[in-house]
């Protein structure tokens, strides 16, 4: 049985970056018939947010990626949180130390920097190189050690690595990986406030969680060597890893929320990492989840779709198919794919969502019937919905200005004949139908030797006031002949060059 896990530490806002990694596990569990688990690695009590595991949940739930077992869910391998685990990880060092693969180091941060300063070396890492030359229990005598830890000594427990070895996975995205011994500290596991250090606690949490695969960001792959020796050290299975690549900002810098104010203000080459500000712009869940979903995985060579609903995600996503090159977030085409989603979305909703647009503009739709079809006749133009009430005015009042430059390109010496003669051709219609305005519409320029955009454009000033929208047909239609037959009257009247 497949479990993935999104392992997110509550350390502020949510980045785009954790919202792919947990939608990627979400995607590959559904995939498999597997269960999608959120766990809170919240033990690092200093990078503590007030409020940060709320926003997690929350943007997951949004996104419409709900675990399957987690903090709010439950589940039958709880508790979800890490902080209420802690007793857990101290039996397992405790179990390290006894088998000694372990140790208790009571070195403080500034004898490490002593130790740094008189060797000349400021990288040097607490390994099998000094461990012998510390104070440690591989160096003391178990009465000191004991002495050490009554008299309440600050002290912490790291993990032995062993020498001259090569630590070496496969991970599923980037193949063969290995380190050597001398490229990993010892890590710290228990920190001296008692708490374990992420490496303890997820190698534990994961095994006793029966986590299968472990899919996550790129920047953890240096960590793996310290976590498959923990697997071996405790003689469990080490599950199938992943390493996702990084997402970067257009100029291919790492995306960081320093100097970005908003999404509609962006400092040049940069875009902002963090989910709120998508979700307060107005994008759709199903744009984020398909958009993100395309940075750093694609459908198959020549397969160039672009829009996803989450079923399709689901039934072709593969871990086989992330690539391990940096993916580039790119705002205009997240802005694409939001109208994109908006015209695939269902038109009695968005006719729902869009109605306190109308009500806070003062715009009376008159009947569902009329909205319906205003709605349904706009929704392919818009990149958010909330840009209804502006690009639709004009469906629920008639134009009090006519745009200039268009009036200015447009409207020609003729137009006012033109449009007095289309309003004569229409008023005789009995079916006030796309086929019959069209047909209209010819009759008059044909008579007089004019090409239709001659009549098409002013025909589209005056009715809306815009030079730009849907199909012209399409739309009087929708506005209706009485309408229609107003405006172009009223049109042919206000409109001056
Ligand atoms: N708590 C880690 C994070 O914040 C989890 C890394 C992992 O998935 O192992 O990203």
């Amino acid at each position: 049985m497949t479990r993935t896990r999104f392992a997110p530490s509550p350390t502020g806002f949510v980045h785009i970056g954790g919202l792919r990694t947990a939608l990627y596990n979400y995607l590959f569990a559904k995939k498999h018939g597997g269960t999608f688990i959120l766990r809170i690695e919240d033990t690092d009590r200093t990078r503590f947010v007030e409020g940060a595991t709320e926003n997690l949940i929350s943007a997951l739930n949004w996104a419409g990626l709900v675990p399957d077992e987690g903090p709010e869910t439950g589940g039958d391998f709880g508790p979800y949180f890490q902080s209420e685990r802690t007793d857990l990880y101290k039996k397992y060092a405790q179990e390290l130390l006894d088998n000694g693969h372990a140790y208790i180091a009571f070195d403080t941060p500034e004898e490490m920097d002593e130790k740094r300063k008189s060797t000349g070396n400021p990288h040097l890492k607490y390994d099998a190189s000094i461990r012998n030359e510390m104070r440690n229990s591989l160096n003391l005598d178990n009465a000191q050690v004991q002495e050490l830890i009554d008299a309440e000594t600050p002290h912490v427990i790291r993990l032995k690595i062993p020498e001259d070895r090569t630590f070496t996975f496969k991970d599923i995205i980037r193949g063969e990986v290995s380190f050597k011994s001398e490229q990993v500290d010892d890590q710290v596991l228990i920190k001296s406030d008692g708490f374990p250090t992420y490496h303890l606690a997820n190698v534990v949490d994961d095994h006793l969680m029966e986590i299968t695969h472990v899919i996550r960001g790129e920047e953890w792959l240096s960590s793996v060597p310290k976590h498959i020796y923990l697997y071996e050290c405790f003689g469990w299975q080490a599950p199938e890893m992943a390493h996702l690549p990084l997402i970067l900002n257009p100029d291919k810098s790492k995306m960081s929320k320093r100097d970005i104010q908003s999404l509609d203000d962006l400092p040049q080459g940069k875009v902002d990492p963090d989910v709120a500000s998508y979700v307060k712009k107005g994008f759709e869940p199903e744009t984020i989840i398909n958009y993100i979903a395309l940075l750093g995985w694609n459908p198959g060579e020549g397969d160039e779709r672009q829009i996803f609903t989450k079923e399709e995600l689901v039934n072709e996503f593969s871990l086989e198919r992330v690539n391990k090159a940096a993916a580039i977030f790119d705002l205009r085409k997240l802005e694409w794919v939001n109208g994109e989603h908006i015209t695939q979305r269902d038109t009695a909703e968005l006719v729902e969502q869009v109605k306190p647009q109308l009500a806070e503009k003062g715009l009376d739709y008159g009947s569902e019937e009329y909205l319906f079809k205003v709605v349904d006749l706009l929704k392919s133009r818009m990149l958010f919905v909330d840009q209804f009430a502006v690009l639709g005015e004009y469906f629920f009042k008639d134009p009090e200005h006519y745009d200039e430059k268009t009036v200015k390109k447009r409207w020609k010496d003729d137009s006012v004949k033109l449009i007095l003669e289309f309003v004569d051709e229409i008023v005789k219609l009995d079916v006030f139908d796309k086929e019959s305005i069209e047909k209209a519409l010819h009759v008059v320029t044909e008579r007089n030797e004019a090409g239709t955009g001659r009549l098409i454009h002013p025909v589209r000033l005056a009715v809306s006031g815009m030079g730009v929208g849907p199909g012209l047909y399409d739309m009087l239609v929708v506005l209706g002949k009485e309408t229609v037959t107003r405006r172009l009257k009223a049109g042919a009247t206000a409109i001056t060059r």
